[in-house]
């Protein structure tokens, strides 16, 4: 779905050279954070060959880095983009990117409040973005964030039938920043999701839990109604609950250090 064609094959170093990049890099450690980001997002089960993590850049929040087109578990700091807020790549020196990088700048345009957003297909989210009745909504306190009710961007509405359903342009892009508005996360009909946050650690648990609470939700949903969280229980939780990120991601990036090394 997110393939593009021949990836390029020049070397770091071209790739500064052929830099558009104006003004201060990027910071190091968040680079790296990036990188870890992505493999972590693999290693939870949240994003496969498709699907990806972007962070505001530091220094000039009129940008954003993104990896060029590969599967996320492969990402290494060599493959981290910087993009303008309109998708264009700025130091891309020939090297194939996203298809649905407008997810990103649009909805950093749209949100200056969001430092992070991952849009994935992770498999448990999607049936929710296909059914008519049933809400998608906080059922436990580790996803409170998600709380009562979530919007579902159905293409169709916005660019009719017989698109790919695939983010592939500004306008696409900024209705789908318009259709997630202040919230957090944002089903995308048939498809999948995307999850924002105001820092790239509180994104990658936001995507971890946002298919945890699906799963919660769907197995709930047979064995009986279900009480969800109160809107008040929503705030709270995730109010609490989200100082504890940090234990998340050390363990995560732990775990997923040990199977990128597998990989390798
Ligand atoms: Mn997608």
């Amino acid at each position: 779905m997110h393939e593009n064609s021949a990836i390029g094959t020049k070397t770091a170093s071209q790739i500064t050279e052929d830099s558009r990049c104006q003004g201060s890099s990027a910071d190091q450690d968040l680079l790296r954070d990036l990188v870890t980001a992505n493999h972590i997002l693999h290693d939870q089960g949240v994003v496969d060959a498709f699907g990806h993590v972007s962070v505001r850049h530091d220094k000039h929040p009129d940008r954003f880095l993104l990896a060029r087109n590969m599967a996320p578990a492969l990402v290494g700091i060599e493959d981290i983009v910087e993009f303008d807020l309109d998708g264009e790549p700025l130091n891309a020196a020939g090297r194939a990117v996203y298809l649905e990088r407008f997810i990103h700048g649009q909805i950093y345009r749209a949100r200056p409040d969001v430092i992070a957003v991952v849009h994935s297909h992770s498999p448990t989210v999607v049936p929710f973005s296909v059914v008519k009745k049933t809400p998608f909504r906080a059922v436990c306190h580790m996803a409170g964030f998600i709380g009562t009710g979530t919007p579902n961007f159905d293409i169709r509405d916005v660019a009719g039938d017989g698109t790919d359903l695939l983010i592939t342009s500004n306008d696409l892009g900024k209705a789908l920043a318009k259709t997630l508005g202040d919230k957090v996360v944002v089903l995308m009909r048939g498809h999948g999701s995307t999850v924002v946050a105001g820092s790239l650690k509180k994104a990658v648990y936001r995507a971890v839990y946002t298919e945890v609470n699906a799963r919660t939700q769907a197995e709930a949903s047979r064995l009986g109604e279900v009480t969800f969280l109160s809107e008040a229980e929503s705030v709270t939780t995730s109010n609490s609950i989200e100082t504890q990120v940090f234990r998340a991601w050390d363990f995560w990036k732990q775990k997923a250090a040990a199977a990128t090394a597998a990989i390798f």
